[in-house]
Order: structure tokens, then C-alpha cells, then sequence
């Protein structure tokens, strides 16, 4: 056999259907379909808002720059966040000049509780989570810290589509919650992301915000009379905000979501089984409460490289989930500070994980781990 890590499933003739209204309409940009899937999305999540942008880095960073201006926050203001995350989680607070303070993770590879209260310093203004893989990891306990200590909790969702914690979207639980639906996520378009404020006022300064600035949107003003050419800027704003191509391929997407992530549930419980007699093979848990998207299927192995070996030579590739962050020149001074993150970054390995792989890929993959396992 022969596997991606990823892949994509779009219902093709659906997608070109919603994508033809909006070229018939004459309307491919901010507006229209961008609204229609927030609603939706609304709808699906339980969340009181929805912004819909052009990635999850965007919306992350738009969080930070909000909440900044809003609270007035000083250059230098800490931020603490995972090491265990692609970039973009960290870069968002790097574009705001706020420091991002590492701390540890947890058996999920979601953030530790313990170790997010001990880097609490006078000057920590943000908590950002990130759900590895669609995992919830203890997202309450961090919420609970955070309510105590008047910190700001971010989302970062991008693994989180279609997540359930107790049966809500883990969303609920954040003052923002950033979602993606870049190419090869579990919701996939091809690139764009959704930002999620629990207050209304942020929602509407983050749809200015995502357009430069721009206090009413082209849609709004097309269908006024009067002074519909005018606007005003108070701000310095992004460029940031999603289009109705892209919402036209998510509204296809997310009627899909459940019966999607279902079938990823069923191919973890494929290697669950597969993995369960091993004692070399230690597959990443799912937090009780939590039905994961299942983004990612992570194992834990120690001899890593090996095991990425054994499955690239049969042609199956595999991923890693993430590199400890504190390894990059960028972000080394906190380097030695999360120790458990460093070591698990070394054992883990992602296993393909998409709607083509059926039982016998799985015992495929299986057989050649345990080939390779001492
Ligand atoms: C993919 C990803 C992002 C960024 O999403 P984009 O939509 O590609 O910008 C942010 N955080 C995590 C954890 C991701 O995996």
C-alpha cells in the first residue's frame, strides 16, 4: 500500500454548485457566502459569534491585537502557550511584541494546568490552548485557572472542528476560540479559519479589524441608500477577512463534518485495536469527556525514526506533531523550560489519518510498526 498522512475529501459537484452561484451572482469576495457560513457555523458550534477570515494565523493574531488594544497591554506582556503547536500559535504573539512564556504538556500534549499556574508572573496577560489533534486535553482546568487569575483564554482551534467536550463545542469555553479550515485540516476549504468571540463588541471590532480597519462592510453598504460610499478608519487594520469561494466550499464541508470525523473515530479505534497487545507502541489518549475530530492519530515510540523508516519504505508517510517549539533559533531562550514536551516531541509520530484508509491499511501500518519494535 501506499498512503498520504493527509487527504483531502471534497464533494466535488456540490462545492462547484455553491462556487457557480457565486460567480453567476457576481460575487466572489467578503460578504454573501462569508455570511451564510457563519451562520451556519453558529448554528453547528453553539457559538454567540462568527467572523470568518482567510487562515487560523490570521485570527489568532487578530485575537492578540484585539484584546491588546482593548486592554491596553504593553510591549512585552507575556503570553503563555505550548511549545508542542505549529508556529503559527506562537508567531501570533510575536506579531503583537508580547512574549510568549512556555509552558509544559501534558499525556493529551495539550498544556499542563499545573505548569500554566506556576509561569503565572504579575505580568501574564493570556492563556492560549491549543486542542492537539482535536483532543480537549484538561481545557476546563486551564478555563478554571484563567477565571482565577482575570486572564484572557484563547482557543487556538484549528484541530478542533467538530471536537465535543460533555457533548458542547470546547469553543464555549474560551473568551475567543480560532478555528481552521486551511487545505489539509479535518474541515478542510483551502485556506481560511473562523474567529469566535464570546463578546459581541469584540466580534464587531475583529470584522473592521480584518478589513483595515473599515467600519462597514461592501455588502452592508451595496444594499443602503444614501452615503453608501462612506466609511470610516479608526484603526490600523488587516487585510484578514475570508471570501465567498472559500465559504462556499466550507458550507459543503460542514454538512459533512460529523460523518466525517466519525469515520476518523472509527480508523483510531482501528489502530487502538491494532496497538492494544503492544507494549512498545503508546497511542496519544483521548481526554475523558472529549469526542476528538480526530485530527491527528498520534503514537508514542522509541524508536521514532526507525518506525518513520520502516513506513516510508512501503511508501506510507507519517508526520511530527510537533517539534518542540523551544528548538527553533526563535524561540530557544526557553529552551530547558518544558521538559516533558521536549522528550514526548522525540517519540511522537502522526499516522495517516483520512476518509480512504480502510482496516486493512490499518493492519498494514500496524504489522510494519510492530516489525520494527524491540
Ligand atoms: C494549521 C494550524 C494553524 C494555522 O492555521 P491556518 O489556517 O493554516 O493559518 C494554527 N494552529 C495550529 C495548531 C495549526 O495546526
Amino acid at each position: 500500500m501506499s498512503t498520504q498522512l493527509f487527504r483531502p475529501r471534497f464533494h466535488v459537484d456540490e462545492c462547484l454548485e455553491e462556487i457557480r452561484e457565486c460567480l453567476e451572482k457576481g460575487w466572489t469576495g467578503l460578504g454573501f457566502k462569508t455570511v451564510e457560513f457563519e451562520e451556519a457555523w453558529k448554528a453547528y458550534t453553539g457559538l454567540p459569534n462568527a467572523h470568518y477570515l482567510n487562515s487560523a494565523t490570521a485570527g489568532l493574531h487578530l485575537a492578540l491585537n484585539i484584546y491588546r488594544l482593548e486592554n491596553g497591554w504593553d510591549d512585552g506582556d507575556e503570553v503563555i502557550t505550548t511549545p508542542i503547536t505549529f508556529v503559527s500559535t506562537n508567531h501570533a504573539i510575536m506579531y503583537e511584541n508580547l512574549t510568549p512564556v512556555f509552558a509544559d504538556v501534558d499525556q493529551y500534549l495539550c498544556l499542563d494546568p499545573d505548569d500554566v499556574a506556576r509561569k503565572i508572573t504579575p505580568r501574564t496577560r493570556a492563556v492560549i490552548f491549543v486542542g492537539i489533534g482535536g483532543n480537549t486535553g484538561q481545557l476546563e482546568r486551564v478555563a478554571e485557572i484563567c477565571r482565577e487569575h482575570d486572564l484572557i483564554l484563547i482557543l487556538d482551534a484549528a484541530h478542533l472542528s467538530g471536537s465535543k467536550l460533555k457533548g458542547k463545542d470546547p469553543g464555549l469555553l474560551a473568551d475567543v476560540a480560532v478555528y481552521s479550515f486551511q487545505a489539509v485540516k479535518n474541515m478542510p476549504t483551502g485556506d481560511s479559519g473562523m474567529i469566535c468571540f464570546k463578546a459581541p463588541e469584540l466580534d464587531a471590532f475583529a470584522r473592521r479589524q480584518s478589513w483595515l480597519g473599515i467600519s462597514k462592510d461592501t455588502y452592508q453598504r451595496s444594499n443602503k441608500g444614501g452615503y453608501s460610499w462612506m466609511y470610516d478608519v479608526d484603526t490600523v487594520g488587516f487585510k484578514y477577512h475570508g471570501n465567498s469561494i472559500m465559504a462556499a466550499i466550507a458550507l459543503v464541508q460542514l454538512k459533512y463534518l460529523d460523518d466525517d470525523n466519525g469515520h476518523r473515530r472509527q480508523v483510531a479505534a482501528w489502530y487502538d485495536d491494532a496497538f492494544s497487545a503492544s507494549n512498545a507502541v503508546r497511542p496519544v489518549p483521548v481526554a475523558e469527556g472529549c469526542v476528538s475530530s480526530r485530527h491527528f492519530y498520534q503514537i508514542a515510540v522509541n524508536n521514532r525514526d526507525a518506525v518513520m523508516a520502516a513506513l516510508a519504505d512501503i511508501g506510507i508517510s507519517t508526520g511530527v506533531h510537533y517539534r518542540d517549539n523551544t528548538l527553533y533559533p526563535m524561540y530557544a531562550y526557553a529552551h530547558g523550560t518544558c521538559p516533558n514536551a521536549h522528550k514526548i516531541s522525540e517519540q511522537v509520530v502522526s499516522l495517516p489519518m483520512h476518509l480512504d484508509l480502510g482496516k486493512e491499511d490499518i493492519d498494514t501500518i500496524a504489522d510494519t510498526i510492530a516489525s520494527v519494535s524491540t
